[in-house]
């Protein structure tokens, strides 16, 4: 152990030998002896010196007590003042400077070994208590605290620690007290804090509690007090120690854990946290609720969907490798719920690292695709089917079209396409409302699906027409069979609110290959085929044939020339007699629209009345038909045809809106005739729920015009309805005539509507009477008049008189 190194401060020379003769001596080092304040301010610093000997008086401007005070503080260097004085002036002025030792001169040498000795003992205990403290000093500093200490009697905070490193500023700043320190804490949290003193004053146990401070600078930070009553001790009163520590960081972060947790908890998606070998650690609600298990089937197994074989098996590898490589897949996947029913999940897997990089788990997220899934097959059905009857649309039906034909070149077989019109649909529409027209179609559908095999194709392609595609269609006889049997699912009778409804089908074929090679030349034979059915079909169907195009190419009259023709005067009208059964007389006429066209020749109802109608004039026509049939008339009357009664037909239209009735009124008006000489054509379906119609009706009775039921049995067969209505005749439609008398069904028909009118007390005529066969039997049956082909067909007004008198030939 080396000696003691001792500087001596004594401007006396002598004194100063003698001392440090003494000092050496007694074993001490003596490293230097100084004669003024500046030379030992010069040298401490280097020296270092265990111990000072300071003489009070020296020379220079310093004294000793000055000098000591002027000593860097962080030396710590012991002072022994050596003094002859001992006034209390001096001394005081020495105390202060915090002196290890005082001696008076003359003192012993075992009186300055003594001081010595103690002064380094002293020395030693400082240091330890120094190093304890900047040992406290550095773990709080490690904790990022500050320590305090509270008073407990005066609340005084008599100590505060580094409190500025938590709260920004020195525990002065408070002001001393725990009371102002409250100023610093947010008001909601001062309770909280008062009380939790107040427990403290009253526990031995420690406490701690957590408050919002407003730093200086007016940031707020969430702060942790912990602390501990020490009770009172000998002199010392009770003390609360503790210490302060900011949380902020530590807060926010569990803010963050806890919304973590709570989205874990609420989200609908599905979450699993995995284990490095994809076993279930922790799993939420919502796996459990999108795929039926519960925790305990989960936990500890890796998910089905991620095992081996649950994937095909590229996928898997796939995700297995994209986990190995970067950690993280996202894609979608089938999985399988607990019922065992395929869910299509969105899944995004990652991976978590530990600090090192290791996986330590997978974090797996699943949404269920079932709703998106449906969704897109609902689009997909809307984009393709038909809503009303749900049956493929257009679009869908070009697709079916075109695959089948695909397959038909590749099998060298054949197919049928068939154009399946209703006949009747678009008066049902008018007259009984569209919902009407919606129940019919969709029960037309369902029926029309039951007519064919389950891979043909049944679509709508809008309105009331649809397409059928037969595939393996090699006999032309086997495609008639389907369509007739079409046909008759069209036909069967449908109930509608109660009501008994009816339509029938023009059905046009086309065949592929050999009527086209595109489907757009396919579906166009088909509609020409149609058309020409709707006109000549016998059964109501017609195989597509060339010279059908080249008739429709020029029968296409747009909806302006019919208006001009109009305007130009080519519209005429030619009358088809009606023959009285009883008499075998001509006992009126129907008057049946035909347009003298310049270049086409005559043009009939069927292309002049529908464009009427799209066109928006059909009521035009119809004033011009019964001011045109009314003249006619009065020409009969003044050429001595003085009973033959004339039948003109009305659209719905006309019916609606008065203009019919205006129209008669005035024809009646100009012409002078009897109102019983003009008979107007309603069709049955124009009459339901139309109180406008029936209305019109009631005003034309007034007028005593005659009214009649039109083309009867194809609308809604209602006779009772018809009851209340001021009609003198039906007239059966010529479908049922047709078939008579082989066609059993036609047969029934037709007798029964002429029994019923007769309950009614109405008069019938038949319609399409074009056979002998068909007299005899309408003769049996009672029907009171015919109009045919039989008899004649229409002709021009001219021809009438002619055909009169060339008919009035006695009989026998
Ligand atoms: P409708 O009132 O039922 O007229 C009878 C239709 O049957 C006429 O056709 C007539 O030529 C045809 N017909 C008559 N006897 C026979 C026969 O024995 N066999 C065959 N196969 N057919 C026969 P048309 O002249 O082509 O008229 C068709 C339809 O056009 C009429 O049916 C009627 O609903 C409508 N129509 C005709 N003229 C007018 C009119 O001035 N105004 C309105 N709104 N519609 C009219
Ligand atoms: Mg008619
Ligand atoms: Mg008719």
């Amino acid at each position: 152990m080396s000696a003691i190194r001792i500087m001596v401060v004594e401007d006396e020379r002598i004194v100063a030998l003698h001392l440090r003769q003494q000092l050496l001596k007694l074993g001490y080092d003596v490293v230097f002896i100084a004669s003024s304040g500046e030379q030992v301010l010069r040298q401490i610093g280097n020296l270092r010196p265990d111990v000072v000997l300071m003489d009070i008086h020296i020379e220079g401007d310093l004294d000793g007590i000055e000098t000591v005070a002027r000593l860097p503080a962080e030396l710590h260097i012991p002072v022994i003042y050596l003094t002859a004085y001992s006034e209390e002036a001096i001394l005081a002025r020495a105390r202060a400077t915090k002196p290890f030792g005082f001696l008076l001169k003359p003192f012993s040498e075992r009186e300055l070994h003594a001081t010595i000795q103690m002064a380094l003992e002293r020395r030693k205990v400082e240091e330890a208590l120094r190093d304890s403290e900047e040992h406290l000093t550095l773990a709080l500093d490690a904790a990022g605290m500050g320590a305090w200490e509270v008073d407990a009697q005066s609340r005084r905070i008599v100590r505060a620690g580094h409190i500025e490193r938590v709260f920004g500023c020195a525990g002065q700043g408070f002001g001393g007290s725990l009371d102002r320190f409250l100023d610093h804490v947010v008001e909601d949290d001062r309770v909280v804090l008062a009380r939790a003193y107040e427990r403290l004053l009253s526990e031995t146990a420690p406490l701690q509690v957590e408050f919002r401070g407003i730093r200086p600078d007016g940031t707020v930070r969430w702060l942790r007090a912990q602390g501990k009553a020490i009770p009172p001790r000998a002199e010392r009163p009770q003390r609360i120690i503790g210490v302060l520590q900011d949380v902020s960081d530590h807060k926010a972060a569990e803010d963050r854990q806890r919304q973590a947790l709570t989205v874990f908890e609420a989200t609908r998606d599905g979450l699993l946290i995995l284990d490095p070998l994809l076993r279930v650690v922790t799993v939420n609600p919502g796996y459990c609720a999108i795929t039926g298990f519960d925790e305990a089937e989960l936990l500890g197994r890796r998910p089905r969907m991620l095992e081996a074989g649950a994937q095909p098996a590229d996928l898997h590898d796939e995700i297995m490798e994209a986990l190995k490589e970067g950690g993280r897949w996202r894609g979608e996947i089938a999985a399988r719920n607990r019922a065992g029913e395929v869910l299509p999940l969105l899944m995004n897997i990652a991976a978590v690292r530990s600090e090192h990089d290791s996986v330590v788990h997978y974090v797996a997220a699943f949404t269920d695709l079932t709703a998106i899934r449906a969704a897109e097959e609902r689009l997909q059905h809307l984009a393709h089917y038909d809503p009303l009857t749900d049956l493929p649309n257009r679009l869908l039906a070009a697709d079916r079209l075109d695959h089948a034909m695909e397959r038909c070149r590749r099998d060298r077989t054949s197919l049928a396409v068939l154009f399946v019109d209703l006949d009747y649909f678009k008066r049902i529409n008018d007259t009984l409302g569209h919902s009407v027209g919606d129940v019919v179609l969709k029960t037309v559908a369902q029926h029309m699906r039951g007519a064919v095999r389950a891979e043909d194709t049944v679509a709508r392609l809008g309105g009331d027409e649809f397409m059928v595609i037969l595939e393996q269609a090699d006999h032309p006889d086997d495609i008639a069979a389907v369509a007739m049997k079409i046909r008759a699912a069209v036909t069967r009778p449908l109930t509608v609110n109660g009501r008994e409804l009816a339509t029938s089908a023009s059905i046009g074929i086309s065949l592929f290959p050999g009527d086209g090679q595109t489907r757009e030349v396919l579906i166009q034979a088909a509609d020409t085929a149609m058309y020409a059915a709707k006109e000549t079909g016998r059964n109501g169907y017609a195989f597509y044939t060339r010279e059908m195009t080249e008739r429709v190419f020029q029968a296409v009259a747009s909806d302006s020339d019919v208006r001009r023709a109009l305007a130009a005067d080519e519209l005429v009208l030619f009358y088809q007699p009606q023959i009285s059964l009883d008499s075998g007389e001509v006992e009126g006429v129907e008057a049946l629209i035909r347009w003298n066209h310049p270049e086409r020749g005559l043009v009939g109802p069927a292309e002049i009345i529908p464009a009427a109608e799209r066109g928006g004039f059909i009521i035009d026509i119809g004033d011009w038909v019964v001011a045109q049939a009314c003249r006619q008339i009065r020409q009969w009357q003044a050429a001595g045809l003085a009973s033959l009664r004339v039948a003109v037909n009305a659209s719905a239209q006309q019916m609606r809106n008065g203009r019919l009735l205006r129209a008669v009124q005035d024809a009646l008006a100009e012409t002078g005739i009897s109102p019983d000489m003009l008979e107007i054509e309603i069709t049955e379906s124009m009459l339901q729920n139309e109180d406008e119609c029936i209305a019109t009706l009631h005003a034309l009775k007034q007028l005593g015009v005659t009214l009649a039921i039109d083309d009867f049995g194809t609308g809604y067969s209602c006779l009772s309805s018809l009851k209340s209505l001021p009609i003198q005749r039906l007239k059966i439609d010529r479908a049922f005539i047709e078939g008579i008398p082989e066609d059993l069904n036609d047969v029934a028909i037709a007798e029964a509507i002429v029994a019923m009118a007769h309950r009614l007390r109405l008069s019938v005529v038949a319609e399409g009477v074009e056979t002998e066969a068909h007299m005899e039997f309408l003769r049996a049956v009672g029907c009171e008049g015919v109009q045919g082909f039989f008899h004649a067909r229409p002709m021009p007004a001219e021809e009438v008189a002619a055909f009169i008198t060339g008919r009035a030939v006695p009989p026998g």
